[in-house]
């Protein structure tokens, strides 16, 4: 059975959509950025903010409810219920330490019939000092060994992948230069995972 390493926001949800129509927009009407418009991530100038406050208000967001209440992308979800059996999947996920555990707690709650393996990668936050396994996923993929495929959102995390020999599929986010819809993306890696 092949592995599959999945990153989680973004890929099995829409975090950034969510955070920026549900928390970002609200607190800031004057805001006339559209979703589809943020080409950089993190996108702390597009919004014309610091980096700090732009993780402030992310990580408020991801300790909210309405984080839990989030929804699967909708076709990520269709493919796990259709393909998802013929696989091992693990979650490699980058989160900060003190919002982890629900993190990994939305993961289970919707995709804990196919992922019962998780690591995440520390995102460092200010004053944190926190013992380091992994400087980044690379080094957490190469350590682990057993990832066929693995997909994520961030064109670097996927070109260092393939370094390793991993077969790696980019998500497509406004903010990778990935041209293929979702739908496309989810062939692909059906198509990769039968060569
Ligand atoms: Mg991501």
């Amino acid at each position: 059975m092949l592995t599959i390493a999945w990153d989680v926001d973004d890929v099995l949800n829409n975090l950034m959509q969510e955070w920026f129509c549900k928390l970002w927009l609200p607190a800031h009407p004057g805001c006339s950025l559209a979703f589809e418009k943020i080409v950089e991530n993190p996108p702390h100038k597009l919004l014309g903010t610091s980096k700090q406050e732009y993780l402030k208000s992310l990580d408020e967001f991801r300790l909210s409810k309405q984080f839990q209440e989030i929804k699967p992308v909708p076709e990520t979800k269709d493919w796990f219920l259709k393909y998802g059996d013929n696989f091992r999947h693990i979650v490699v996920t980058a989160v900060p330490m003190r919002q982890s555990h629900l993190n990994a707690g939305w993961v289970l709650s919707n995709f804990g019939r196919w992922i019962r393996t998780l690591h995440f990668i520390p995102s460092l936050r200010k004053g944190e000092k926190i013992i380091q396994y992994d400087r980044n996923k690379t080094d957490f993929l190469h350590w682990f060994g057993k990832v066929d495929i693995f997909i994520d959102d961030n064109e670097q995390n996927i070109l260092r992948s393939q370094e390793l020999g991993i077969k790696g599929i980019l998500f497509p986010r406004p903010w990778n230069s990935s041209k293929l819809t979702v739908k496309q993306t989810l062939e692909k890696l059906t198509r990769i995972s039968k060569l």
